[in-house]
């Protein structure tokens, strides 16, 4: 994985930090991030649609080898999170005390701190799914 750059992030953060995805007008599928066509159906007009916080872990897996960016941070679980009401997500899994990840488990999105690039470069922030 490398580091994003500070345009992406300005591009792409601000949906991303509201967790605003899209609803596909003509099927009704629900896309995140955001694309310019539906890959269900093929059509091009969407609504947004504000994503629940709270969903379920739909699959797993732990990093022991990680990009530079990461590697301070392993092992670490990253998870796609199947979120209540449409749409998935994939994040670290944090917070888990005396539990092992496994799937179906209940998470709820946090806002956190995701990594920092070089002392004086851009701290990047997203959501951490934790148990709830
Ligand atoms: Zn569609």
């Amino acid at each position: 994985m490398t580091t994003p750059s500070a345009a992406r992030l300005t591009r792409e953060y601000p949906a991303r930090y509201r967790l605003e995805g899209a609803r596909c007008l003509a099927c009704g599928e629900i896309l995140y991030p955001r694309r310019l066509v539906c890959p269900a159906c093929g059509a091009r007009e969407f609504a947004v649609h504000r994503l629940s916080s709270h969903g379920v872990v739909k699959t797993f897996t732990v990093i022991h080898v990680a990009g530079s960016a990461f590697k301070h941070q392993v092992p670490y679980i990253l998870a796609v999170v199947a979120l209540e009401g449409g749409g998935t997500l994939t994040c670290e899994l944090t917070d888990l005390v005396d539990q092992q990840p496994e799937i179906g488990m209940p998470v709820e999105l946090q806002f956190r701190r995701i990594q920092e690039d070089g002392e004086a470069g851009v701290i990047a922030y997203g959501h951490k799914a934790v148990p709830r």
